[in-house]
């Protein structure tokens, strides 16, 4: 009688073991698993550059040098590319340096109104292929500033504002409103582009990930911008959201904190007036 219960104990602490050995096995696939498909998906995006630049280098050699007009032409076409393929690899580095968790923030007050006209001035310097209206709405009375890293929210904001553009129609609007609650701000930006499938929202935050490849690739984009937007707005205890009509657009928002400083000087002023 009294040997069953030693050996069952035995058979309990081997059952737990090759339990606890098939977990730690199975995260080893799956890593392997993230990495190989990581890996695939870099190679693809390195692809496209890559070739493009080597067909414009190598028509050049074959004799399209000659010719002042198409040598121009291959050579401006042969730097765009190189330029996207940096933009690529600056964003897979911050993505890497993002989900390894070793990117600092610098958290300091500033504006986020002056951020969202930065982003719009630099937009309308671009020459953009979309003829699109923005609309940017706020509260004059009230103060937007904020307490977060400010070059990473100018990074956020460009990547929303500049998609709602890109993923418009021609004569499309884009809305941009700052709202000041109690505690926070929050950012609305509005398009009335596209939309994006419910199948597909929950995953256009992942890296590399597009709604529908083909007729994305001709806007240009690393497919990276989003992953970034929410690694940043994590780094802020923040978070994105989104909801989104196909045929109608999308809606993207977020909120910061309001700079607790900011608020009080605010606090003051209404006091001493
Ligand atoms: P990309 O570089 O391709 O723009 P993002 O990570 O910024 O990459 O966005 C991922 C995908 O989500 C885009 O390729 C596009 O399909 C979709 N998307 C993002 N923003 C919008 C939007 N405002 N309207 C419609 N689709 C969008």
């Amino acid at each position: 009688k009294s040997s069953i219960s030693p050996l069952r104990k035995i058979n309990s602490v081997i059952n737990s073991y090759a339990l606890a050995r098939q977990k730690e096995i199975d995260t080893l696939q799956k890593n392997a698993e993230f990495r190989r498909e990581f890996i695939a998906d870099i190679s693809h995006e390195l692809k496209t550059p890559i070739f493009a630049t080597q067909g414009y280098i190598h028509t050049l050699l074959d004799g399209a040098m000659d010719d002042k007009q198409v040598r121009m032409k291959f050579l401006k076409r042969a730097a765009k590319s190189l330029d996207s393929l940096d933009i690529l690899v600056q964003d897979l580095l911050t993505l890497n340096q993002m989900e390894s968790g070793v990117i600092k923030f610098h958290f300091s007050d500033f504006d986020l109104k002056e951020i969202i006209e930065e982003v719009i001035d630099e937009l309308e310097h671009k020459a953009s292929k979309r003829k699109v209206k923005i609309n940017f709405k706020y509260d004059p009375e009230k103060s937007f500033i904020t307490h977060a890293d400010r070059q990473k929210i100018y990074r956020v904001c460009q990547n929303l504002i500049f998609n709602a553009v890109k993923y418009n129609h021609d004569e499309g609007e884009v809305k941009i409103n700052l709202k000041a609650q109690k505690n926070h701000i929050q950012v609305e930006i509005k398009d009335d582009g596209q939309g994006i499938p419910p199948e597909d929202l929950k995953r256009i935050f992942e890296r590399f990930y597009r709604v529908e490849k083909s007729r994305n690739k001709k806007e240009g984009g690393t497919g990276l911008g989003l992953a970034i937007v929410k690694h940043i707005l994590e780094g802020h205890k923040s978070k994105i959201s989104v909801s989104s009509t196909v045929g109608k657009g999308s809606i993207f928002s977020f909120s910061l904190p309001l700079s607790k400083s900011a608020n009080q000087e605010e606090i003051t002023k209404t006091d001493s007036s």
